[in-house]
């Protein structure tokens, strides 16, 4: 699972920073988290496909999160593109772009589904065989989730020559890398166990978009692999992240170290930061590994 910085910015584009957008590549897809201004042009930049992307989700409605949808939804339309695409943001959110489509008479090429995420509610909202996305609420001055992917890379591993010794037959291979065991003719009980050795553990990439710094949902986050934590603002101003419901950089290192994180990914800096490189240097001092993030740069989970 790789994750790819298209916008690491708050409210206002500023020093080359975008507004926030994210493309996972997960289980063979790319999904979007957040989908400020620019993204499309961010997408075309860092080489994100199109087509590969099914899945948008939106933490919450403030302008800097999903200004980019409308120009996005009809790009996608224009490229004549036919699979659906589904996108999962708070309800109101269709209040805006019906209006904008209609307006523009765009007719959509391709199926366009959108799911409701449910105000402070914690919801599996795409489970497949390769990778579920989980909805969990932060606290922010309206409501937001964050998500957590967990990537299904867990099947069992299969080692032939423990399968020759126990005349597994090639047909049965996938069932018994599932945990099926399987019976011979003479009738021994051969077990995936025998057979078999443990997968690589599923990774996980958490990502909370604009928070409180808060334990309130530290359960959902909890050894995550790769922690993306807004930092608005470095220390000296935590007075006025708490007021707005932001984090310090020093508060989301304290946080990713409650909740023993594999490593820490900063981002959402307010745009009276030209370097960012201050946000790195206080997180490091409560937690490591820490980086800040740069946009254009893929971070392996
Ligand atoms: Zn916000």
């Amino acid at each position: 699972m790789q994750v790819t910085i298209l916008g690491n910015n708050s409210a206002l584009p500023a020093f080359g920073r975008h507004p926030t957008a994210q493309a996972v590549s997960v289980g063979g897809e790319t999904i979007l988290l957040d989908c400020g201004e620019g993204t499309q042009i961010q997408m075309e930049r860092y080489g994100i496909r199109w087509r590969k992307i099914s899945h948008i989700f939106i933490s919450h409605l403030h302008g800097d999160h999903y200004f980019g949808l409308p120009g996005l939804i009809n790009s996608m339309s224009l490229l004549g593109r036919t699979i659906p695409l589904n996108l999962y943001a708070p309800a109101a959110i269709m209040d805006i772009l019906n209006p904008i489509l209609q307006v523009a008479d765009t007719r959509l090429s391709y199926e366009f589904q959108f799911h409701p995420i449910e105000e402070n509610a914690e919801a599996i909202l795409v489970d497949t065989p390769t990778y579920q996305v989980k909805a969990f609420p932060v606290e922010h001055r309206i409501a937001c989730h964050g998500f957590v992917i967990t990537e299904k890379n867990n099947a069992r591993k299969l080692l032939p020559d423990k399968c020759r010794e126990y005349e597994v037959p090639t047909y049965f291979f996938e069932r018994i890398k599932a945990g099926e065991d399987y019976e011979r003719k003479d009738g021994l009980l051969v077990k995936s166990e025998w057979v078999t050795a443990a997968g690589i553990p599923p990774r996980r990439y958490a990502y909370c978009a604009d928070t409180l710094c808060t334990d309130s949902f530290l359960h959902h986050i909890r050894s995550v692999d790769l922690l993306y934590h807004e930092s608005t603002y470095l220390h000296e101003d935590v007075a006025k992240a708490t007021m707005r419901y932001h984090t310090t950089a020093r508060q989301a290192a304290e946080l990713a170290a409650r909740a023993e994180v594999g490593h820490l990914l900063l981002g959402h800096y307010s745009s009276k930061y030209k370097d960012t490189a201050a946000f790195q240097q206080e997180a490091a001092a409560y937690f490591s590994p820490v980086t800040a993030s740069l946009e254009g740069t893929i971070y392996e989970v």
